[in-house]
């Protein structure tokens, strides 16, 4: 591994300048290490100077009213044991609990993992699926974008020079779950994966597909067709059918696209249906 300069600046403004201040590629964000460290022990990184979000106040989590806010350098085994929020977002709980293992998420960020934005990501399709909005700080101040506009493609994203991401929002607690399929449970990455919400504010259902590239994407043609919190069989059977012809489902490393097309409806009817179950607990 290459040798570089770490700093922990105190403050988001000190850290934005440190971080505006090197030419692309030059200088890095390191929040838990666990994707980045690698980039650098394999070469596919060099900068010259790592800054490091560890002296950050952001690692909070609160419930503003109906509204969750995440902290972006808050490690996900910090977000799982948060009160109640298996209840109030069961797909959120679900998806965290499927990243690694449980040293892996004493390090690893929500932060990190919308920074990586990588195809086979638990967390970004539940993400979508909850309209969880991005607040981000840098040199020209702070602004807030849907998830589904800052993702751009994989490890691509709208953050802008010296940007860095400081919390995500989930505006209400939604009845919801999510699902994904791998080669062995334990130690491998999503092939394929859907997350599933019903809102009770706008009484309408938002699918996400994850595991695929170049990045997750929310489903609206497999949503349409699913009417109010207990969608009938015949609506959960014409979604299947449409999320199954969704031109994400290509063949790469981890999954032909046969495999994917055959394999979706099933993630896709269950996931729909353990959501339900849920909104049925709610209601
Ligand atoms: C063994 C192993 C298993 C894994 N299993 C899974 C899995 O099952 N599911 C899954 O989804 N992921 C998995 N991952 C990927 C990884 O753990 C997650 O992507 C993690 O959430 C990254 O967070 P981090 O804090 O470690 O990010 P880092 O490695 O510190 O950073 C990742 C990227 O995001 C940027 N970044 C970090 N924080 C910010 C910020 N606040 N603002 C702007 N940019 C930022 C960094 O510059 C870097 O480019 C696994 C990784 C490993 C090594």
């Amino acid at each position: 591994m290459a040798s570089f300069h770490v700093s922990a600046p105190p403050t988001a403004e000190e850290a934005v300048r440190e971080l505006a201040s090197g030419a692309p590629g030059e200088v890095a964000v390191l929040a838990g290490g666990t994707d980045l460290l690698l980039d650098l022990d394999e070469g596919r990184a060099r900068p010259a100077r790592l800054v490091s979000l560890r002296n950050l106040p952001w690692r909070t989590v609160v419930w503003d009213g109906a509204e969750l806010v995440v902290g972006s350098t808050l490690p996900l085994r910090a977000l799982e044991t948060v009160a109640g929020l298996g209840e109030r977002h069961p797909a959120l709980f679900e998806a965290v609990r499927a990243v690694g293992g449980v040293a892996l998420r004493h390090r690893a960020t929500l932060g990190g993992n919308l920074g990586r934005s990588a195809p086979a990501s638990d967390l970004l399709p539940v993400l979508l699926a909850l309209d969880a909005e991005v607040d981000l700080v840098g040199p020209g101040g702070a602004r807030s974008l849907p998830v589904d506009r800052f993702l751009r493609a994989s490890r691509e994203t709208a953050l802008g020079r010296g940007e860095l991401i400081r919390a995500v929002r989930l505006p209400e607690p939604r009845p919801s779950a999510y699902l994904w399929q791998r080669v062995r449970p334990a130690n491998d990455i999503s092939q394929l994966s859907v997350a599933a919400a019903y809102s009770p504010s706008d009484r309408r259902w938002r699918v996400a597909l994850g595991g695929v590239p170049p990045r997750p994407v929310l489903v609206p043609e497999a949503s349409t067709p699913l009417d109010g919190p207990a969608p009938s069989p015949a609506a959960v059977a014409a979604g299947a059918r449409r999320i199954a012809e969704h031109p994400a489902l290509v063949s790469d490393r981890r999954a032909s696209d046969e495999y994917r097309r055959g394999l979706v409806g099933v993630l896709y009817t269950r996931c729909v249906r353990a959501a339900a179950r849920r909104a049925g607990a709610a209601a």
